[in-house]
Order: structure tokens, then C-alpha cells, then sequence
């Protein structure tokens, strides 16, 4: 049986970025960038006013004080959106708005708080240096400069930057359309009838969240039948998407029929079962190019299947370089018996406790127990040589949740 570092290696040696497209600045965002972006024009366009008052020459305000205070004639107003079309003279000061451009002549901006008029002029109660209080042309971004390189996930603040040049369409990597079935003669769709010992795919539902969270667009194959017929036709169906995963039916059971189905379709097999727990039975290969995952049945198993084989791939695909979960290093709070030989996810809360991380199980481990996935905020990666953990320990917690923290006040 091959190891978890094994399996993820294999699977990204088989992952491809696929293509770009160009779209529209507002549905960029979560896509990863596929160009340099190189600036245009600079931002701001020209020295501006970053305060409401009076724009002025240093030169003029020299030794001004609230006992001795220069006084200047006020020689015209000027809101942002317009430029002065006259020379500042000695002696002058122009009224000026937050972001409007500072006249020739001017090299400097008086706070209005610092200022009073007085019938056409204005008195000035402090010295103000050259350059004070002016906004420089192109101290946000200047003409020229590559501004984001290719290989960034796109956010808002991103979006924002690139609105400012102008830049209407981006080019980024295409999102991988990940098809998804889920199999067992158990399980019926969310409506349907499981009065008869059936139990719903849930398995459906977190799988699709998991590839729209991680930038995929999820293809729902939805419940496949245990027998090869169905499975077989099901498969056909997803090769029109770029990733195949399948949940369930991957064991060593009577009706596990995913791996021969999907061999006799032309599925490359690259392994069998990881040395990990919850997990152990995942199977992947390639067909006709594309990668196909066999994820175990159990519902907490399928989902940390994907979250350590599954999201690195799309996320590969999707040209990011950021391929896994923030991953921090934390002390453990309880006892842990575990059996040695396999990696263990623990399905776990993660806390701030005096400036340090402290992290607790979520309880009892099964692979049937989803709700726990809902209550843990990281998965303790416990490695292959332990077979225990105590308090006290340092432990790495992959963080599942960005919102974790101990206290949920604001910062201020
Ligand atoms: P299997 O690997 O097919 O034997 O499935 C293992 C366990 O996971 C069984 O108890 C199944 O009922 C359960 N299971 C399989 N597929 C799903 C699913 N889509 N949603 C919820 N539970 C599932
Ligand atoms: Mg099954």
C-alpha cells in the first residue's frame, strides 16, 4: 500500500494546468491569473490633494505660526475631477478638494483644520513642508510596472486594482469541470423515498460543495446503481467533464464494481489504497487524459479524500500555485490512541489560547459520523510511527476553516 506523500505525488505528476480564457473583470473572481498585468498609465493620474484645504508654496509658509500666521490671497477653488488651468503665484493659495489635481506652482497642501478665511484670504497657522499632504502621480501603480503576475488568485482587492487601469478582461485559467457520482443501491437523492432503510447521497451534496470551494465547476452524475451496467454508462457520461470522481463501491465488497467498470473503460489504474485512516480504499487512474478518483464510500472518508487528493488537483488545474490548506502547528489538549502504520486525519477544533494554538478531537472518529466534519475546524495529521498522542504534544492541524479562532469579537 502506498503512502499519503506517495499518492498525492502520482496524482499532481498526472495533473496538466488546462487552458486560459479571457473574462469579464466581474467574473474573475476566485480564477487564478494567466498574465503578467503590466500598467498602462499611472494611478493616480497626477500629483493630487489627499486632504480638503489650500494648495500653496512652502516657500510662502515659512515661519507661520497661530501668533504669526501667513496669509495668503485665495485665488480660486477647485473640487476634484478638474484642473487648474492657472499658474500658482507668490503669495496665492488655491481652495482645493481631497483628490484634486495640485496646480503648477503649488508644491504643497495646508489642512483646512490648519486654516482660516477671512474675506478673500486666507491665514495659514503653521509651517508646511514642500510636498506635504500631495499624492503623487503613480505612487499606487506606475506606467509600466507589472502589476500582478500570472499565477495569483484572483480577489477582490485584485478586482479593484485592476478596474483602475482599465483592465475590462482578464485572461485566467479555465475552471476543470469535475463530474461527480455517487454509488450504492442504498442511497436515493435528497427527495427521494428512505422509508426502506435507504439512506440520502449525502455524499452528492458535499462533493459539490467541495469542487465550487476549491474553484471547480461541479457536473452532478448523481446516483449510479451497483451494477456495471449503470456504472459503465454514468462513467461515459463524466468523461465530458475534466476530473471523474466517484464515491462508494471502491472496497473489496461483492458489489464493488468502480475500479473493473472504469478499467473496462480504459482507465489507466495508478494505485489501490493509501496507507491512511479514514481513506484507506482510493483508487485513481487515467482515462482518456483525464484524472478519475474512486473516493471511499463512507461520508467523512470521501470528503477527506478530496481534501487531500482531490483539491490539490483542481487547484493545479486551475493554475494556482497554493496547492493545499494552511497548515499550523498546535498543542494537543487530550489523549489519543491511535493504531500505528497508517497517517491519521483527525477531525478536530482548533483554538487561541494565550497567543498559542490548542486543539481538541471533535470526539469519536467514525468514517459514518459527517456531522463531525461540520463541528472540526482542521484535521490532525498524525504520522505513520504513532500510535498516540498526549497532552502537551505538538501536533500539525491542516486548517479547514478559515474562520477559526478562539474568540469571534472584533479587533477592536
Ligand atoms: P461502500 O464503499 O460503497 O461500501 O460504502 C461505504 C459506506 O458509505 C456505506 O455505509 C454506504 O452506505 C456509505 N455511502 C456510500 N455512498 C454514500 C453516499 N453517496 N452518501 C452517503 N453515504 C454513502
Ligand atoms: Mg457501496
Amino acid at each position: 500500500m502506498i503512502s499519503v506523500e506517495e499518492a498525492l505525488n502520482t496524482i499532481l505528476s498526472h495533473i496538466k494546468i488546462l487552458g486560459t480564457e479571457r473574462v469579464s473583470l466581474q467574473d474573475s473572481l476566485g480564477s487564478v491569473l494567466a498574465e503578467d498585468i503590466i500598467a498602462s498609465f499611472n494611478v493616480p493620474p497626477l500629483d493630487n490633494s489627499a486632504m480638503d484645504g489650500y494648495a500653496a508654496k512652502a516657500e510662502d509658509l515659512q515661519g507661520a505660526s497661530e501668533q504669526n500666521p501667513a496669509k495668503l490671497k485665495i485665488s480660486g477653488e477647485l473640487p476634484a475631477g478638474y484642473r487648474s488651468k492657472n499658474l500658482l503665484k507668490k503669495g496665492e493659495a488655491l481652495r482645493i478638494m481631497t483628490g484634486a489635481p495640485v496646480p503648477e506652482g503649488a508644491d504643497t497642501v495646508v489642512m483646512q483644520e490648519d486654516t482660516r478665511e477671512d474675506n478673500g484670504n486666507v491665514e495659514v497657522f503653521k509651517e508646511v513642508k514642500s510636498g506635504t499632504n500631495i499624492r503623487r502621480a503613480g505612487e499606487d501603480i506606475s506606467e509600466g510596472q507589472v502589476l500582478f503576475k500570472k499565477g495569483i488568485r484572483i480577489r477582490p482587492a485584485h478586482i479593484g486594482s485592476l478596474a483602475s487601469i482599465k483592465k475590462a478582461l482578464v485572461s485566467v485559467y479555465q475552471r476543470p469541470r469535475v463530474a461527480i457520482l455517487s454509488t450504492g443501491d442504498e442511497l436515493v437523492d435528497i427527495d427521494g423515498d428512505n422509508s426502506d432503510g435507504k439512506i440520502v447521497s449525502s455524499n452528492t451534496y458535499s462533493l459539490l460543495a467541495l469542487v465550487k470551494e476549491n474553484g471547480g465547476i461541479p457536473v452532478n452524475l448523481g446516483i449510479g446503481r451497483d451494477t456495471k451496467e449503470v456504472l459503465k454508462e454514468k462513467f461515459l457520461e463524466g468523461l465530458h467533464s475534466d476530473i471523474i470522481i466517484s464515491s462508494g463501491g471502491v472496497s473489496v465488497g461483492d458489489y464493488d464494481f468502480v475500479k473493473d467498470v472504469l478499467q473496462e473503460l480504459g482507465l489507466e489504474m495508478k494505485f489501490w489504497k493509501v496507507s491512511m485512516r479514514p481513506g484507506q480504499p482510493l483508487a485513481f487512474g487515467m482515462i482518456e487524459g483525464k484524472p478519475a478518483f474512486g473516493l471511499p464510500g463512507n461520508p467523512v472518508s470521501a470528503m477527506v479524500s478530496f481534501e487531500q487528493f482531490v483539491r490539490p488537483a483542481i487547484r493545479k488545474m486551475t493554475g494556482d500555485q497554493n496547492l493545499f490548506r494552511p497548515l499550523i502547528t498546535g498543542i494537543a489538549k487530550e489523549e489519543l490512541k491511535i493504531k500505528k502504520g497508517k497517517k491519521h486525519f483527525i477531525r478536530c477544533v482548533v483554538t487561541i489560547e494565550e497567543g498559542q494554538y490548542t486543539v481538541s478531537t471533535t470526539g469519536a472518529q467514525g468514517s459514518g459520523m459527517l456531522t463531525s466534519m461540520a463541528v472540526a475546524n482542521g484535521l490532525m495529521v498524525v504520522p505513520e510511527d504513532k500510535n498516540c498522542v498526549n497532552p502537551g504534544d505538538t501536533v500539525k492541524v491542516q486548517i479547514l476553516d478559515s474562520d477559526f479562532g478562539a474568540t469571534k469579537e472584533p479587533a477592536y
